[in-house]
């Protein structure tokens, strides 16, 4: 993005155009749609600029710009359609410390007016970088249409009978409230004449009010491990459906694209060893807008069953009352292996396969090294990228072949993934050169299907 759209308060503070032609109109008539405080420079303004000046609209200087004229100005047009004099007045504007727009001129321009589809108070602003105007003008004749015209006196009336509204309590309820306003209640009223909304807001709050709560409901959803196409159809609907997400840090963006509108994102983001929400805290949250009446969806990676400190969430929403469902997902296990063309298990190689954590709340963890250490075994490790070194001293010291296949996947299943194969022995030196910066899962005991079809060749070769 490379212009960053802001609506900038402009009642009383200086605006200066110089140019007194067609591109000045233009612009002039959407300014005189704010309260600026609007002057002219022109030696030669247009019949239409003199009507508002005799209107008291705005103030014409009656010759070419000078230095200080832009004095203590926000914003500056150049719309004098002339390359050398836009230039000459741009760069005075500049010195007088105004933020400056060269008319149908992108690239001199410090700042660009959008397409505007104007229901004030609700504006909406397009913008396209220069692209493609076309584009904007089609979305502006989209919305003109699509936008009833009512909507202006809509907001403004509701704007007024905001503080009423807060008798509600905030969340869903409230949301509720005013989407029945805006989409139901208030355009029907409206059509009667806007003498006929407030009574009909007061009898909606009234109904509001004496409604029933609805109740909260907490869904506890796999994320899966980046791809959003790994999702289940279960999480896009809860997804689709939430009023409240609250994520983990390893939700990629374009899953949490996904969710609905409205809904309130949440990140919970937890990162290993780093600066992290404390869980009572997440679960205060959780159980915060249930209790709200909200529907949650606590997105969790992967699969929420699968080192997500899932338990603990539980029993929060068990303590306070509230209902819940698990909706599984594919953990980094599954989509790691997916990617080096392996299975987890396999007949007359390993009929157990192990997830294990690289650390827990105590520092690296400890496992039951001898049977890891066994020839065929298989392991799942998650967070295992600051336990390398500690996993590999402990399973070679408990007899392990130094030799045995570890691949490293790094962000499984994202268009980043990196796979990373090496062996026990050189597992802690190759995680360490490699560099990684995002999730990484070591899988102990399997190598890629294609190294590993190599490497047997080889085997069979030494021994024919
Ligand atoms: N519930 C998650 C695991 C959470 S623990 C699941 O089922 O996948 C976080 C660890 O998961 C990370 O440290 C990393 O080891 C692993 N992980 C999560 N997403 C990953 C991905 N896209 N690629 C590789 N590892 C991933």
């Amino acid at each position: 993005m490379q212009h960053f759209p802001i609506f900038v308060a402009l009642a009383g503070r200086r605006v200066v155009l110089s140019g007194g032609g067609d591109a000045a109109i233009a612009k002039l008539r959407l300014l005189l749609k704010t309260e600026a405080n609007l002057t002219v420079i022109t030696p030669a303004p247009a019949k239409e600029i003199e009507a508002w000046e005799a209107d008291g609209k705005l103030r014409i200087i009656r010759r070419a710009m000078e230095p200080g004229d832009a004095t203590c100005a926000v914003l500056f047009y150049a719309a004098d359609e002339d390359e050398a004099e836009d230039a000459r007045t741009v760069a005075l504007a500049r010195a007088d410390g105004a933020l400056t727009n060269t008319v149908d001129n992108l690239q001199d321009s410090q700042f660009i007016t959008p397409a505007i589809v104007d229901r004030d108070p609700v504006t909406v602003a397009i913008g396209t970088e220069g692209a493609a105007p076309v584009l904007a003008r089609a979305i502006k004749a989209d919305l003109e249409e699509r936008l009833p015209t009512q909507l202006g006196a809509l907001a403004r009336i509701g704007k007024a009978f905001r503080k009423m509204a807060d008798a509600l309590p905030m969340g869903r309820k409230r949301r509720d409230f005013w989407a029945d306003y805006y989409f139901n209640q208030g355009t029907r009223a409206i059509a009667e004449g806007e003498d006929a909304v407030r009574p009909a807001l007061e009898t909606l709050l009234e109904q509001h009010l004496n409604t029933q709560d609805k109740v909260g409901h907490v869904s506890f959803v796999g994320g899966g491990p980046g791809d959003p196409e790994l999702l289940t159809l279960k999480a896009r609907n809860a997804l689709d459906t939430a009023d409240v997400v609250i994520h983990d840090r390893l939700i990629s963006s374009e899953i949490l694209e996904l969710a609905r509108r409205e809904a309130i994102l949440i990140d919970a983001g937890k990162e290993g060893f780093g600066p992290s929400m404390k869980q009572e805290d997440i679960n205060a949250l959780i159980v915060k807008h249930a209790k709200a009446g909200a529907q949650v969806v606590r997105l969790k990676s992967g699969d929420p069953t699968v080192f997500g400190r899932l338990d603990e969430e539980l029993d929060a929403c068990n303590d306070a009352g509230i209902g819940w469902n698990i909706v599984p997902g594919i953990t980094a296990a599954s989509a790691s292996v997916a990617s080096i063309g392996q299975s987890l298990t396999r007949r007359g190689r390993n009929a157990s396969v192990r997830f294990l954590t690289g650390h827990d709340m105590k520092g690296f963890a400890d496992h039951d090294w001898k049977i890891l250490a066994r020839s065929g075994e298989v392991a799942a490790i998650y967070m295992g990228k600051k336990a390398a070194r500690f996993i590999q001293g402990r399973l070679i010291m408990h007899g392990a072949d130094p030799a045995t296949p570890v691949t490293i996947i790094e962000n499984a299943s994202r268009a980043d993934q990196r796979v990373l194969p090496t062996t026990l022995a050189n597992l802690a030196h190759d995680i360490a050169e490699a560099d990684l910066s995002g999730p990484a899962l070591t899988l102990y005991g399997l190598a890629p299907r294609s190294v590993d079809a190599v490497l047997s060749q080889i085997k069979t070769q030494e021994f024919a």
